[in-house]
């Protein structure tokens, strides 16, 4: 016996979530839909249901202002719901099945609905409408009303399709904005976030910083303790950098085992003090799992617009450079900024 069997009210909660239309704020497609069930009925009050465990909650609605979600055990939808056929009451007042139940405000008498079922026939909800008289639709009526349930159905259907492609294309966007190995942005998204901060910080006329970071020694690190380790090391570095920058920062890698860090509205010292929290962070940063070097460190080059004529990823990138390289001759596991390497 599979699950569904074991919990039918279960698979069935599970197949509405899965459509994700529980309790969304109104659209026209659905309102259309339900205004032409009142018409092709020739009532004026239409609903499209949706029921989870405790309410029906009306998706759509016509002839009525608003409508509250209600109990499940004081609607008529939940009879449709748990066969999972059509329901006609000719007069809901003294029909056996509903006339004990608590009367509506409306003061409704006749009810026909229709299951909403997804493709594997489970019935989330209901397309259902009533009067103030009593009565009944045709045999012609109810099967148009089906029809339209069908396509209620099918509306539910390119809404969850729309959600899925948007979400495949988020994660697709992501995953080719991403380095995969240390999770920051990867050369070509960071060459393009460095063009979008330069150009922001020169119409704004605002400050803006780059760090550049190089790891020491590291063809060390992969020649002793293998290449494997080197992308643990890597990967730690990132998670540094990640926890370690503001919201408004970002960081990419600029290749290999040197890495870039964006800082819009940022002026040299403030990040000289961001590379030198990072220097220190680095260099205390234990990597020690099986056979890893316990500590790597970095070397870091800083520049900012502010000391250029014009702030250009270019020549950011290349005052960056040289600071970094003077930190390599420094000593390394320090940070230069780039007005010290032009002295
Ligand atoms: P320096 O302190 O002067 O920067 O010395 P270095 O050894 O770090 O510099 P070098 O440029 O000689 O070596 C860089 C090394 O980084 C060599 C290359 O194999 C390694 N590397 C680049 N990308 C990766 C990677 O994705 N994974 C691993 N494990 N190593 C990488
Ligand atoms: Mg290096
Ligand atoms: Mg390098």
């Amino acid at each position: 016996m599979n699950r569904q069997n074991a919990d039918p009210e279960a698979a069935r909660l599970a197949a509405l979530h899965r459509c994700g239309i529980f309790q969304t704020p109104a659209e026209q497609d659905f309102d259309f839909l339900t205004r032409l069930a009142a018409e092709i009925c020739q009532v004026p009050y239409a609903f499209v249901t949706f029921v989870d465990q405790d309410y029906v909650w009306a998706k759509a609605w016509h002839g009525v202002e608003k409508i509250a979600p209600a109990a499940r055990c004081d609607d008529y939808c939940d009879f449709v719901i748990r066969s999972g056929q059509p329901l006609v009451v000719h007069d809901l007042c003294s029909d056996p099945r509903t006339a004990s139940m608590p009367p509506t405000l409306d003061g409704f008498r006749r009810y026909a609905g229709v299951p909403l079922l997804t493709a594997d026939q489970q019935a989330i909800g209901t397309l259902c409408v009533l009067d103030k008289r009593a009565g009944s639709p045709n045999d012609h009526q109810l099967e148009l009303l089906q029809s339209l349930a069908r396509q209620v159905m099918a509306l539910v259907e390119l809404r969850q399709h729309k959600r899925e492609l948007e979400a495949n294309v988020h994660l697709l966007e992501r995953l080719a904005t991403t380095d995969e190995l240390t999770g920051l942005m990867n050369r070509r998204r960071l060459m393009e976030r460095l063009s979008e901060e330069c150009a922001r910080a020169r119409r704004f006329k605002e400050p803006m910083a780059l760090v550049l970071l190089d790891l020491d020694h590291f063809k060390q690190v992969n020649d002793q303790w293998g290449h494997a380790t080197g992308d643990i090391v890597l990967a730690n570095t990132g998670r540094l950098i990640r926890e370690t920058l503001r919201e408004t920062d970002s960081a990419g890698r600029y290749g290999g085992e040197e890495l870039c860090l964006l800082l819009p509205h940022t002026e040299l010292d403030g990040a000289a003090t961001v590379a030198d929290t990072l220097c220190g962070r680095l260099a205390t940063r234990s990597h020690r799992t099986a056979g890893a070097p316990e500590y790597v460190t970095a070397s870091l080059g800083v520049a900012a617009s502010s000391h250029l004529e014009q702030c250009h990823p270019a020549t950011l990138l290349a005052q960056a450079d040289a600071a970094l390289y003077r930190a390599k001759d420094n000593g390394r596991n320090c940070v230069v900024v780039a007005q010290e390497a032009l002295a």
